[in-house]
């Protein structure tokens, strides 16, 4: 079986979000399992040269782009067993960051037409399936079925499209569809790719390939309503019938409590004592005063509205009333990085806001905190729950997409829960929530069951990779 998984980010050469986390760990387990696959993303200016030096040019060729030509080189890379190929050409990529550029319709529409043409230039690989994920990658289901049907690299080949998060759709003008896509006007239908009298590159995936899958089982539900859909929920509901929700798995090696090198001391569910050790060199590392009675509640969040920031800024002031410290380590709105700074400002010692991208922290959090706080709006699976879970820091989580499918909140009477969550998007609910964990916090032995339980959940990149590999059997046939 020979999949071409495709991604515009992969841990560990670049990462925005959980999709970075997915292509990685999702590969290595499907090679592990026996199949060819092989991981191909743009060489992006913030690539670190550790990588970049090691890199094998393959090939240079031309991609059009409409009536442009443009130049293309194809790097190689092995990591970690699993073969990665890097899209280069520095006028599109050798910029600071993934996204958000006034030209991404052209950069990605580039992307799309590159991964295409590189497929000559793998010797002996002819794709089964081309694996895409999100927006960026939306058009080479649509290249693959109507333009590159009768080249021999791709006899055969079907297509896996992923939504990790339906919100960004990749919407442009109707103009690009000849001037940069290189396809007839005839394609800006509704039923092909036309969307709100733009073109959206997230459509065009959905409506052209062959299997569509989203990110856990309650999001695949989710997105079929109107209040989840971000309008295209007639569009799946119509697809429904190649929709299938695969929840995320991570990497328990590299978020791995017993393993990290981020860590003041490594521990296992057997040695949770030491969390203790975690959390003091948090609190010194973030500024807040070393105490170990004190629950720490941590955050680890793009600051954008879909994370729920919304409910913690409503109760802000009501959540330093109580007796926690709270750290949070996120970027994103300026006016959400604002807000958090001026409480960081003035409450210190009860909150820290680090507004940067630091894995490293990241660790640090997720190993020395207590409760982890993730109150989506929505959330298509959700990564961080699942590894705050792995170094025993119980999450606390509004009742959405894959946030649904992986916390099992506590429940007093049976003892069974692996962390806290809440129904409705109400700030006062999310804050009584918060009482309650902290209430639990102060009975040592029901604490330790539950972080022992959370520790013990297990939402593995091997199961993840078992359902996708049926998924590819059946497409096969
Ligand atoms: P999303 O992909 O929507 O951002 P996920 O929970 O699926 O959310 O994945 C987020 C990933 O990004 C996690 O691995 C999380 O630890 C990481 N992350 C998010 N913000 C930061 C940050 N500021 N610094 C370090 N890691 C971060």
């Amino acid at each position: 079986m020979k999949i071409l998984f495709v991604s515009t980010e992969v841990h560990p050469f670049i990462k925005t979000g959980g999709l970075a986390d997915v292509a990685y760990a999702l590969p290595k387990a499907l090679r592990a399992a026996g199949v060819d696959v092989r991981v191909i993303l743009p060489k992006y200016g913030d690539i670190s040269e550790n990588f970049t030096s090691k890199m094998n040019h393959i090939a240079s060729y031309g991609v059009k782009v409409g009536w442009r030509n443009q130049y293309c080189g194809l790097e190689y890379l092995n990591y970690e067993d699993v073969p990665v190929y890097f899209i280069d050409n520095e006028y599109y990529f050798k910029r600071p960051g993934c996204y958000g550029f006034y030209d991404d319709g052209e950069r990605f529409a580039y992307f799309c037409r590159s991964v295409m043409e590189s497929v000559c230039y793998m010797d002996d690989f002819y794709p089964d399936i081309i694996h895409c994920n999100d927006w960026h990658t939306g058009m080479i289901p649509l290249y693959l079925k109507d333009v590159y049907f009768e080249k021999p690299e791709f006899a055969g080949t079907k297509s896996v499209f992923t939504i990790h998060n339906l919100q960004y759709q990749g919407k442009f003008s109707p103009a690009i569809i000849e001037d940069l896509l290189g396809l007839n006007p005839g394609y800006y239908t509704e039923d092909k790719i036309k969307y709100n009298d733009c073109v959206s590159f997230m459509k065009a995936g959905i409506v052209y390939a062959d299997k569509v899958t989203t990110v856990s089982e309650t999001y695949a539900k989710e997105i079929q309503t109107q209040y989840f859909g971000e309008g295209l929920d007639g569009l799946l509901t119509a697809n429904s019938h190649k929709l299938v929700g695969i929840l995320n798995g991570i990497d328990y090696d590299t978020h791995s409590p017993k393993l990290d090198k981020n860590l003041a001391m490594n521990f296992t569910s057997r040695s949770i004592g030491r969390k203790a050790v975690n959390k003091a060199d948090l609190q010194k590392a973030v500024g807040l005063p070393v105490n170990p009675d004190v629950p720490v509640v941590g955050m680890i969040t793009r600051l954008v509205r879909q994370k729920g920031i919304d409910l913690v800024t409503c109760v802000m002031e009501e959540i330093l009333k109580l007796d926690l410290q709270f750290v949070i380590l996120g970027t994103g709105d300026t006016d959400y990085q604002d807000f958090f700074e001026y409480y960081a400002y003035s409450y210190p010692g009860k909150i820290a806001a680090c507004m940067k991208f630091d894995n490293s922290l990241a660790s640090k959090i997720y190993a020395g905190s207590d409760l982890f706080l993730m109150p989506s709006l929505f959330e298509p699976c959700g990564l961080s729950q699942i590894i705050s879970m792995s170094y025993g820091t119980l999450p606390l989580v509004r009742e959405t997409g894959g946030l649904k499918d992986t916390v099992i909140p506590y429940n007093e009477y049976t003892g069974e829960g692996n962390g806290f969550s809440f129904a409705n998007y109400n700030a006062h609910e999310m804050l009584n929530v918060l009482q309650y964990a902290l209430v639990q916090f102060e009975n040592k032995e029901v604490w330790t069951k539950l972080v022992k339980s959370a520790m013990n959940t297990r939402y593995g990149r091997e199961r993840q990779a078992k359902a996708y590999m049926a998924v590819y059997n059946e497409l096969i046939g």
